[in-house]
């Protein structure tokens, strides 16, 4: 059987890697001119199940909770295992008692214990809520990590939308587009999401940091070499155009919130990323001919795409049996 993947993003690059890994010869055709140029290289890169169910589902938690592993093991040394920090302000610790609420798998902190793990927010919190399971990657670094993994096991890459012709030579097309597939998918939208990398040597922080608010709730997730990525606003728009003054007051301000010392840090990088989404938030592996699409990850790119590839695979090597069935 030979397979063409459409798309370079987390969703085509861990499907791509799942195939090979079962001896499928797969193909990636990326229309532009890079790996992780879609909304894959915008993510904060956090692997939080724990934290996410907060708003998303329990499938999230159920499908997510061993993502950590698997990227670990498809990228040796890019995971960082050091769990999640969740703080509030004084007037908003409100916030962390109603988050603690929706979700599990963390232990309450107060001032010594924050101290003790980021000396940067010494004296900022007096509570916070910890998810000590929780794990973060930079998506840039991984996906690059996971072409290469690619490259060394001879899956062709062919850039450029002209390369989209070849598909009509493969047995299977396996459509991992992301929002360019919006208006094409039945049910699938797009939710906008702004984020910005700071520049500050001033600060130092070991995982990624929400910081819990009413109405503008933010994280900031440290990339190394003194640069952190602040993120993100959900706004149900697939308009992927640049970063609104609103967004971007917003996210400084929250930014400066967390910590005095990111207002002199220098703006290194503005993006805009649409989240492609099913009504569920939950994300999709569906079979039209042979035609299989693997879609809206929503926030949940990096979490989930290890699981979704999982399925994929078990589809084309028939432990799904009813794969024949629709592909009349
Ligand atoms: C600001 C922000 C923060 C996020 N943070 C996180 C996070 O911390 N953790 C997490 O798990 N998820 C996070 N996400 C969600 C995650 O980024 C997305 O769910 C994920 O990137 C979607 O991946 P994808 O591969 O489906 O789409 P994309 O990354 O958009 O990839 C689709 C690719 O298909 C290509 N393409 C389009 N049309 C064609 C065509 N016809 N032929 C060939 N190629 C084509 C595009 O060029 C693109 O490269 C975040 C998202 C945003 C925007």
């Amino acid at each position: 059987m030979r397979v063409v993947i459409k798309g370079a993003g987390v969703a085509g690059l861990t499907v791509a890697l799942e195939l090979a890994r079962h001896g499928i010869e797969v193909h990636v055709v990326e229309c532009a001119g890079a790996v992780a140029t879609g909304a894959s290289g915008l993510a904060g890169g956090m692997l939080a199940p724990w934290c996410e169910r907060e708003s998303a589902d329990e499938m999230v938690l159920t499908l997510g909770r061993t993502a950590a592993d698997w990227w670990e093991e498809a990228l040796p040394g890019h995971v960082i295992r050091h769990g999640t920090l969740v703080v509030a302000s004084g007037r908003d610790t409100g916030e962390l008692t109603r988050f603690a609420g929706r979700t599990s798998g963390y232990d309450w902190l107060d001032g010594t214990g924050i101290e003790a793990l980021e000396p940067s927010l010494a004296g900022r919190f007096r509570k916070a809520l910890f998810f000590r399971d929780e794990a973060h990657l930079d998506p840039r670094r991984a996906l690059a990590g996971l072409q290469r993994v690619l490259l060394d096991r001879g899956v062709p890459f062919h850039f450029g939308c002209a390369a989209e012709d070849m598909a009509g030579s493969f047995d299977t097309i396996i459509d991992c587009t992301g929002a360019a597939a919006i208006g094409q998918t039945a049910d699938l939208r797009g939710v906008r999401g702004e984020m910005l990398f700071l520049e500050t040597s001033e600060i130092a922080l070991s995982r990624p940091v929400r910081l819990l608010h009413p109405r503008i709730p933010l994280y900031v997730a440290p990339r190394g070499d003194d640069r952190f990525m602040v993120g993100a606003t959900t706004i149900e728009s697939d308009d992927a155009g640049p970063i609104s003054a609103r967004s971007l007051m917003e996210l400084l301000n929250a930014a400066y919130a967390l910590h005095p010392a990111f207002g002199e840090a220098r703006v290194a990088e503005l993006g805009v990323g649409v989240r492609p989404a099913y009504p569920d938030n939950l994300p999709r592996v569906t079979v039209d001919g042979n035609v299989i699409s693997v879609n809206g990850f929503y926030r949940h790119g990096f979490l989930l795409a290890p699981a979704m590839a999982g399925q994929v695979a078990a589809i084309l090597t028939d432990s799904i049996p009813n794969y024949e069935r629709h592909c009349a």
